[in-house]
This record gives C-alpha cells, sequence and structure tokens, in this order.
C-alpha cells in the first residue's frame, strides 16, 4: 500500500482539496481527511507542495508517427495522406516499436497515462507490427486500446474523380500500391486478437477502419460482426477535413454518420475521431447511438481542417475525449495543450461567452470522457474504488505561482514541465522528473539511426508524393469548394 500525503487533491468535481490518498494494488484504496490513516504497513509519500490530479487520456494517437515529426509544415488532411508512403515507408518491426515509444514516452512525460493508438502499416495490419506497438506501451507503463488501421482503397481509390485527375505517368505511379483485399486483412486482424498476450485492463485491442469511404461496406460490416462478437471498440476518423463531409454525398447520397448508422456501425463502443465537418442530425444519430468522439483541436488547426464544436457534441449528449492526434499533425503529443485548446477554439466559433468550453469540462473530457471513450472502467477520477493512474503536479512551477484556481490554472497553464511524478496502476512510471521505464537517451540513439535509414528507403516514395502534391491539393481544394 502506498499513502499519498499532504497533497492537494483535484476532485472530481473540480475542487482542491487537502487529502490523502490510498493506493493499494492497481486502484485507490480511500481518500481521506488529511493525516487520517494512522500506523505502519505502508508505504508513505511526502507529497507536500504537490496537486493530485487523474492521469490525462489521449483520445486520438496514431503510433506510426512518431519517426516522422517534424516533417509536415503547410500541409492540409489530403496533402498529408498523400505524403505519408514517403513518411513511414520501409519500417523494419523494429522501427514500428521504436516510432511506438517515443511516443508513449513523451505522453507519459507530459503527464498522459492512457492512450488510443490507431497505428497504420500498408497494405495491412500485421500480428506482428501490432504487437510492437502493445509493447512499446506495455514497456512505457502505460495503458492504451490499440486500434490497428484498416482500408481496402487507397487515398486515390477513395476519392471521387481524384485518379483521373492525375496525369500520367502520376496515375499510374500512384495507382499502383495497393491496400491487401479486405478479406486477408480481417484474417490478420483476427489472428492477432486471437494471440492477444497482454492483460486487456492495461493494453487492450480495438479495430481502426480509417476512413469511411476508404473502406468497402463489406469491410465495414465485417469489422461491425467481429467487433459485436468479441466486444471490442472502433475508432474512425469521420469528417475530419471538409472533403471527407463533401464526398459522402457524392458516394452515398448521405453523410458519412447517416451511411455508418445505415451499416449499424454505431453503438457505446464506437468513436469518432475529429468530426469536425458534422450536421447537427449527425451529432444527434451518434449521442443517441452512444458514442463517443475524440476532439483533436492541435491536430484540427495545425492541418487547416476546422474547428470541431465541442459545445454543440456536449449540448447533444455525446462522450467527448480530448486527443492530440499523431506526432506528425500534432507534433508534441502534449495532452495539457490539447485541453487548453479544446477551451479556446470554442471561444472562436461565435458563440456567446456563456456557451464556451470550460476548464472544468475540458478537464472532465481529457480525464473520465477519454477513459469511457477507450472503454476502461472506473479510470479517470480521484476517487475511492477508481484507478490508480494519478499525477503529481510540481505547484512552485511557475505557472501555479500563485495559486487561485487549481483547475482553471491546470487547464489554462500547465503544459507538461509542471508533472512531477506519474503513477499507473499503482506504479510510479515517472518520480521527481524522470522517467523510469524508458532510456530516453538509448530511444534518441535508436531514433536517428532509424531515420537516417528510412530517409535514403523511402526517397523515391517521398519524390512520387511531391509531383503529387501539387495536383492533389488542386483537386481536393476543388471538391472542397463545391
Ligand atoms: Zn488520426
Amino acid at each position: 500500500m502506498i499513502l499519498i500525503q499532504n497533497a492537494l487533491v483535484l476532485t472530481p468535481s473540480g475542487e482542491a482539496r487537502a487529502l490523502d490518498v490510498l493506493v493499494d494494488g492497481g486502484s485507490i484504496a480511500d481518500v481521506v481527511s488529511r493525516g487520517a490513516v494512522k500506523g505502519d504497513g505502508m508505504e508513505r509519500v511526502d507529497a507536500a507542495g504537490r496537486a493530485l490530479m487523474p492521469g490525462l487520456v489521449n483520445g486520438h494517437n496514431h503510433a506510426q508517427t512518431g519517426l516522422s515529426k517534424g516533417l509536415f509544415d503547410r500541409y492540409n488532411l489530403e496533402t498529408y495522406l498523400n505524403a505519408q508512403p514517403g513518411a513511414t515507408g520501409s519500417r523494419t518491426l523494429e522501427d514500428k516499436h521504436l516510432s511506438a515509444l517515443i511516443g508513449a514516452a513523451e505522453m507519459v512525460r507530459k503527464g498522459c497515462t492512457a492512450g488510443y493508438d490507431m497505428f497504420a502499416e500498408f497494405p495491412l495490419p500485421t500480428a506482428d507490427g501490432v504487437e510492437a506497438v502493445a509493447r512499446a506501451y506495455s514497456e512505457a507503463g502505460m495503458r492504451a486500446a490499440i486500434a490497428p488501421m484498416m482500408a481496402d482503397k487507397t487515398f486515390y481509390q477513395a476519392i471521387p474523380g481524384l485518379a483521373e485527375a492525375l496525369p500520367e505517368p502520376l496515375r499510374g505511379q500512384a495507382l499502383k500500391a495497393r491496400y491487401a483485399p479486405y478479406s486477408e486483412t480481417l484474417a490478420s486482424v483476427q489472428n492477432l486478437l486471437k494471440n492477444w498476450k497482454f492483460d486487456r485492463e492495461r493494453i487492450k485491442p480495438a479495430l481502426g477502419p480509417t476512413i469511411p469511404h476508404h473502406c468497402s461496406d463489406e469491410l465495414l460490416v465485417e469489422c461491425r460482426d467481429l467487433t459485436g462478437e468479441l466486444g471490442l471498440g472502433i475508432q474512425m476518423h469521420v469528417a475530419e477535413s471538409r472533403l471527407q463531409a463533401a464526398v459522402a454525398p457524392k458516394i452515398y447520397g448521405k453523410s458519412l454518420v447517416a451511411h455508418l448508422d445505415d451499416l449499424k456501425l454505431l453503438n457505446g463502443k464506437f468513436c469518432v475521431a475529429h468530426g469536425v465537418w458534422l450536421e447537427d442530425d449527425d451529432r444527434k444519430r451518434l449521442a443517441d447511438a452512444g458514442c463517443s468522439i475524440s476532439h483533436n483541436p492541435g491536430s484540427n488547426l495545425k492541418l487547416g481542417s476546422g474547428i470541431a464544436d465541442m459545445r454543440a457534441m456536449l449540448a447533444r449528449g455525446l462522450n467527448v475525449a480530448i486527443g492530440t492526434d499523431g506526432a506528425a499533425s500534432s507534433d508534441n503529443l502534449n495532452a495539457f495543450e490539447a485541453m487548453r485548446l479544446a477551451c479556446y477554439v470554442s471561444r472562436v466559433k461565435g458563440n456567446p461567452p456563456e456557451q464556451w468550453v470550460t476548464a472544468r469540462e475540458a478537464l472532465h473530457a481529457a480525464t473520465e470522457g477519454g477513459a469511457k471513450a477507450l472503454g476502461f472502467d472506473k479510470l479517470g477520477r480521484v476517487e475511492k474504488g477508481w484507478k490508480a493512474d494519478l499525477l503529481l503536479l510540481d505547484l512552485s512551477a511557475l505557472h501555479y505561482v500563485p495559486l487561485n484556481d487549481l483547475a482553471s490554472q491546470i487547464v489554462f497553464g500547465e503544459d507538461g514541465t509542471g508533472v512531477e511524478s506519474v503513477m499507473i496502476g499503482g506504479r510510479w512510471v515517472m518520480r521527481g522528473g524522470k522517467l523510469l521505464t524508458v532510456d530516453v537517451e538509448a530511444l534518441r540513439r535508436k531514433a536517428e539511426e532509424a531515420v537516417a535509414r528510412l530517409r535514403a528507403a523511402n526517397a523515391e516514395a517521398r519524390a512520387l508524393g511531391e509531383k503529387l502534391h501539387p495536383h492533389v491539393g488542386h483537386f481536393c481544394a476543388g471538391l472542397s469548394a463545391r
């Protein structure tokens, strides 16, 4: 048993109170008034001058982007997808593990204790690749839901008219790479689910059919049936960019969400990523089905995707999580920053101040909301019986000096530099500012070797992406504007 005493505890209602927290195994055994626990038989941790809060939950991330951060400045989602073969190709199994571990280490360092990860491999998800990512999260000590990305149409096949608009020989080159047939993808995913080695209370599998129109209806229905049978979650990018919303009526004669609803994919284990271009009817359908949505404001700003309406999501009763997205589109995997941005962007939607997202609403979304989206029970609160995923924040960090309102200063001021210690499932993974689970210096050396090798291996794919870039950008801008 561990008694964390003398901390200022952030309660589920967002108040700061002087309480002691008793941790037994992986859970919070009790939250009591200061000094109430007498006697020996436990490790006492003096957390005077620290705030204690639940770990943050990252609602959306991509493990494969850990090695491709810093490569994208003026890219929108479509030109970013066009550039992916050049950025994430030629990866070895060790690279896949390394990329995930870099991300997990950064998240823990910045106070994130659990995350939803849509991990991509091409031309299909592999049992070894997903296992390498799960192992990385496990080594870092994090909790995760890992959703292998699935698709059976490439970006060039999925966007109506795009391939036809490309000049030869670029069209032929762009269309050369194909995803595996959906039956092979499903067989591979079934295999990896059957052989899942990890404790599902820590690292659980989910499915990630990437974007509705990048997946055939057959693939989507198979995903629905598989998750239904096994009780797994699904995460999917829905209406992230204006183009995605614009192509839906052309392909389906209805919105993306209406299509998913007709295919009966929507339920309490379905999580939308982004949802920037949803109509209110879409939000209603998602809310009525009990879905979650990961709001990823940093990525939406960086890729120019737009501003998702978190107030409208909450008003419909949707469970909202907050995510960073991958390290190539929201580069620092900082869940505190994502939470702050969720508040900020709600203020430029043209809504009156009474409808702006408050610090406490953002905190709820980034903790309990995220936990629900990932499908973890009793996670995201400092409360008796809940999981002991906890952060200690150093109140001498200057953004807490002076301390007027803890919840508000966490959301508007914390940038990760105040995170002093991190406990996940009752185990310290960071103490006194030092990561205990990952050797960051070794990680950096391996990453430098990997990117030098990958830069050379992907030179041809990158050159093709660069040639395609203006054509893709021009065509997609035209399609989005219509
Ligand atoms: Zn994403």
